[in-house]
């Protein structure tokens, strides 16, 4: 991997941009200058004043701004031994599970690294070693803690930083619910403006890798209309608004060999997979990304969507005018929600050999060391989740300067997740004339704005209904208990499971996941367990016993409602019903796949009274039972909601509703406590 340091731009936190800003700092990084992040920035250790060699003193200096904006800190910091002082809430991200993004800073920086006491609401942390350790140390925490910081933090930051300018305090607006956020638009639009001459310098992407069949040329509109029509209804269109000068939507593809016929070596590959014809995703997906469009396929997992972005990938990497082994940092990133996912993109990437061309998979939990590792001898592909992508872009480890093809796979599960921030940081220094693909099963309007900031022209393709339309191989039912009822009606299920059964248990709290696992181990029902509390090594294990068929029940929380590809599955259970409507669909999409059929159980209490309405829709949508009882249920829950809005409207004079929507009692919390 060619030397890149230097190249690196203050990240985008920074608000404050080159042109307008003071000159960064300069500092040795690894024995090169760069510019960057200078030590008067914006994280959370540099709350406290820096380069006090007095030694001993820990009293707090909170004047030191001029009376209370910024905290300042006093630290000892005696040559090789420096205290810094953190959120105590941000702790946990630097000792990471088990201790290993703690074992992986003292390793890297090779300073010694204490943990002191949480004094309410910040905690103490020593460094020890030399010098150039301890510094090292110091930015690695900084890079771990700075994406968490409070915008108003940030914000005060920047202004500060900007005051000479007085021009970063546009890049913030005010959003709906009345916070001051980031303004990407306006600052993706200035910093690509005085990026321009850095773009400038790099080579042109290649994009048209794309002769088309003249069988499939020769198609009329009615045939292609009947095609799509007969292949799941799939729907073809720009996004955004028809421009003069646009080329028209290129036809589907039908067979492999019309995709690809100038890549024998891709067909090859393809042919190893024993697949007998594209899926109607890839069909409509290659020409246009073969071609080198932007594309937004509304699909779900299970539709073929990552070999639909992964040939052209493929073809992208190794057409373009630089060589790989020559070419500064990775050519493809594909990002995914979470770890389950990234491995499985992982695990189809590896089925396909192509020019040499190799991969990384960089996630939270995996050995961040050795994900450096493979990093730095150099990879064209890599797949990662937003926060470890960010964690490594943040401390150089990856130079994204490259990247002319992006995939944001599962877009709306990132946004769920609340992975925006990390998305943004991530891609803001993307070159702009890149690629970009984007999947989502649904399309709400946060993953539209994400298409609007970061796609040119898109075409996009739908699989399947937009709505929440249940998959229709699946018979759902529905199981009316109480709370206290749920437990010994599963038992009694999974004592009457036949050998062949493959189950999955959905639970609301990785708590009850827990409960219900060790439950069924002391009955001495063997079974494995998935939830965000596990080590993603034993998260691993748990999937692949249960893909092998070691075990052949899986208790797990909402981490494994999507993605996850059990082929075998026979029943999904859902024990609690999920928090959101969407869930509920992705979960029941656990089986029923790959032209199987599957059944889901899901057990309503009269807590659920709130969904009740919502499930009735998808029921009667995919042709199942839909019981009386929902039924009244859902209009108990109605009057009740009119009875409530009438209420507050007569007790406030307004006569508001509530929140709508069927969430209002069932908990719409947090999404994201797996
Ligand atoms: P995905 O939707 O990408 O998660 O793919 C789900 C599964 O479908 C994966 O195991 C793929 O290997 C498989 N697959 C992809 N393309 C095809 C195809 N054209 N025919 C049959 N299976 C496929």
């Amino acid at each position: 991997m060619a030397e890149w340091e230097e190249d690196w731009t203050p990240e985008p936190a920074n608000v404050v941009p080159a042109a307008t800003a003071p000159a960064p700092q300069t500092r040795q990084y690894r024995g090169r200058t760069f510019r960057g992040r200078g030590s008067s920035s914006y994280n959370d250790t540099n709350w406290r004043e820096r380069g006090n060699n007095s030694g001993g003193d820990y009293r707090r200096n909170n004047d030191r701004d001029g009376g209370g904006g910024r905290r300042d800190y006093q630290q000892r910091d005696s040559g090789n031994k420096k205290v810094i002082y953190v959120p105590s809430h941000k702790v946990g991200r630097i000792i990471g599970k088990g201790g290993c993004k703690i074992k992986d800073i003292q390793y890297e920086s090779e300073a010694k690294i204490k943990i002191g006491d949480s004094s309410g609401n910040e905690a103490d942390i020593t460094l020890m070693g030399s010098d150039t350790a301890i510094s090292k140390a110091e930015d690695l925490i900084n890079g771990l803690i700075e994406d968490y910081k409070p915008q108003s933090e940030r914000r005060e930051e920047t202004h500060n930083a900007s005051d000479s300018s007085g021009q970063s305090s546009d890049f913030f607006k005010t959003s709906e619910d009345g916070a001051q956020v980031i303004d990407w638009e306006k600052l993706n639009a200035y910093h690509t403006e005085h990026q321009q001459s850095r773009y400038e310098k790099l080579q042109p992407i290649v994009k048209d890798f794309y002769r088309e069949d003249p069988e499939i040329a020769a198609m009329t509109p009615a045939e292609v209309t009947r095609w799509r029509q007969e292949n799941f209804d799939i729907q073809v269109k720009r996004t955004f608004d028809e421009k003069p000068g646009l080329r028209p939507i290129p036809n589907p593809v039908l067979t492999f060999e019309q995709a690809f016929q100038d890549y024998p070596e891709i067909l090859e590959e393809i042919y190893k997979q024993d697949f007998k014809q594209p899926s109607p995703i890839q069909s409509q997906a290659w020409p246009i990304l073969l071609r080198g469009d932007d594309l937004i396929g509304i699909a779900q997992t299970g539709t073929g969507k990552t070999l639909a972005f992964l040939l052209p990938a493929l073809i992208h990497i190794d057409g373009q005018t630089i060589p790989k082994e020559e070419r500064e940092g990775p050519t493809v990133l594909i990002m995914a929600p979470t770890r389950e996912l990234a491995l499985q993109i992982d695990k189809e990437v590896s089925k396909y050999q192509y020019k040499g061309i190799k991969s990384v998979c960089l996630y939270g939990g995996g050995d961040r060391k050795e994900q450096i590792k493979v990093v730095a001898k150099g990879v064209d592909i890599v797949i990662a989740t937003p926060g470890r992508l960010n964690d490594l872009v943040m401390a150089r480890h990856l130079n994204i300067i490259n990247f002319s093809y992006i995939v944001l796979d599962e877009a709306d599960r990132m946004l769920d997740m609340g992975f925006e921030p990390q998305i943004r940081k991530s891609l803001f220094d993307v070159r702009p004339d890149r690629q970009t693909v984007m999947t989502s099963a649904t399309w709400p309007p946060g993953v539209r704005r994400l298409a609007e900031s970061y796609m040119k022209d898109p075409i996009q393709v739908n699989v399947g209904s937009l709505d929440l339309a249940a998959v229709h191989t699946v018979t759902q039912k529905i199981m009316f208990v109480e709370e206290s009822e749920k437990e010994e009606t599963l038992f009694e299920f999974l004592q009457n499971m036949e050998p062949t059964d493959k189950v999955i248990i959905f639970c609301g709290k990785k708590a009850t996941a827990t409960h219900i696992t060790t439950e069924l181990c002391l009955k001495g029902i063997e079974c494995q367990s998935l939830h965000g509390d596990r080590d993603q090594i034993d998260r691993e294990a748990a999937l692949s016993e249960m893909v092998d068929g070691t075990v052949n029940i899986l208790v797990a929380t909402d981490v494994a409602s999507r993605g996850i590809d059990i082929k075998d599955l026979t029943h999904v259970i859902n024990l609690d019903f999920p928090r959101h409507i969407e869930e509920y669909v992705h979960r029941v999409g656990r089986t029923g796949r790959a032209g199987k059929t599957g059944i889901s159980l899901t057990f309503i209490s009269r807590n659920d009274w709130g969904n009740a309405r919502e499930l009735i829709k998808i029921l009667s949508e995919a042709n199942q039972e839909v019981p009386e009882e929902l039924e009244q249920m859902a209009t108990r829950f109605e009057a009740m909601k009119l009875r409530r809005d009438k209420e507050r409207g007569e007790g406030t004079g307004r006569g508001r509703g509530g929140r709508g929507g069927g969430g209002g009692f069932g908990g719409r919390g947090r999404r994201d406590r797996w």
